[in-house]
């Protein structure tokens, strides 16, 4: 395994491996990684003949009050894991090379952007999507790798893909979780062992909305107050969104039909946990 810094040197890599007629698969993260991480890595490498890895946090895609500063970092770990993993590359930039002074371009992807997290978080996915494209033109991927925890995350980046004809294809992989159901995240290192007991709470809602989908409930509302109340009752949980909304464009559904994602995030402490689940009304 190589860890590349550059994109001169990463660009060479890939221009030979290409020549070769190696496939390149790319899992693109922000470190600090878990098995969610390490999940997308081995369906890359199922995939493709070559895997590279970055690992960035990226400024731009935090708000002034987030935390950027205090986002959980630990490269020597992460190194490890990967080798572990078996990845071929990790390419791992510094911030002077990804936004050298002067950088003046971004990437947005209207109306998806704006609801969900991007109504809590504004301009957040203007970040991801212009590292994200920033990154798919230095790695020249075949198959880039997302994970269904930040779904709309991966709808967005689907959609950009197929909005600016980029040529490479998205893969989206399943929610890795805890044994209790709380869904893997770098962030989860931030809670406190009471907070952390709370947190289970994501996961007991959305197995709560996917039950009462099953029994024949459609509306989203009934939905969305009955985990409401269940998620009211821990105290320290406080509740950002809870939706229902279409897969296809991620409207809010009044009516569930078809393929329905019910999404939440909440804040438990400082910290700002998401979750998800796809299903079939
Ligand atoms: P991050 O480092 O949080 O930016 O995540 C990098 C990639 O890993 C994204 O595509 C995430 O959706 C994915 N990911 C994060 N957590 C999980 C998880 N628990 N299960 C599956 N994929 C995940």
């Amino acid at each position: 395994m190589r860890i590349i810094r550059s994109i001169k040197k990463l660009r060479q890599f890939v221009k030979n491996a290409k020549r070769k007629g190696k496939t390149i698969g790319f899992v693109p993260t922000m470190g600090y990684l878990h098995e969610g991480h390490l999940s997308l890595l081995r369906e890359a490498k199922k995939d493709c003949d070559i895997c590279v890895v970055s690992i960035f946090v990226n400024p731009i895609q935090f708000g002034p009050k987030e935390d950027f500063s205090r986002y959980p970092r630990d490269i020597k770990r992460d190194k490890f894991l990967l080798k572990s993993a078996g990845a071929d590359i990790i390419f791992y930039p510094s911030i002077k090379i990804m936004y050298p002074p002067g950088f003046l371009t971004f990437v947005v992807i209207e109306r998806l952007s704006d609801v969900l997290c991007g109504n809590s978080r504004p301009g957040h996915f203007k970040g991801v999507t212009t590292v994200v494209t920033k990154l798919f033109n230095i790695v020249q991927a075949d198959i880039a790798y997302f994970g269904q925890k930040d779904i709309q995350q991966s709808i967005i980046i689907q959609k950009m893909v197929e909005d600016l004809n980029m040529p490479l294809k998205i893969k989206l992989m399943p929610i890795v979780r805890e044994i209790d159901g709380l869904a893997m995240s770098s962030r989860n290192v931030y809670l406190f062992p009471q907070q952390r007991s709370d947190a289970v709470i994501l996961w007991q809602a959305l197995k709560k909305a996917k039950q009462m989908i099953n029994m024949g409930e459609r509306s989203s509302q009934a939905i969305i107050s009955s985990i409401k109340k269940l998620i009211c009752t821990k105290k320290r949980v406080r509740i950002d969104y809870i939706d229902c909304v279409s897969i296809d464009n991620l409207t809010s559904l009044r009516k569930l039909k078809g393929r329905v994602i019910i999404a939440l995030a909440v804040w438990i402490g400082k910290v700002r946990l998401i979750d998800n689940i796809i299903v079939r009304a």
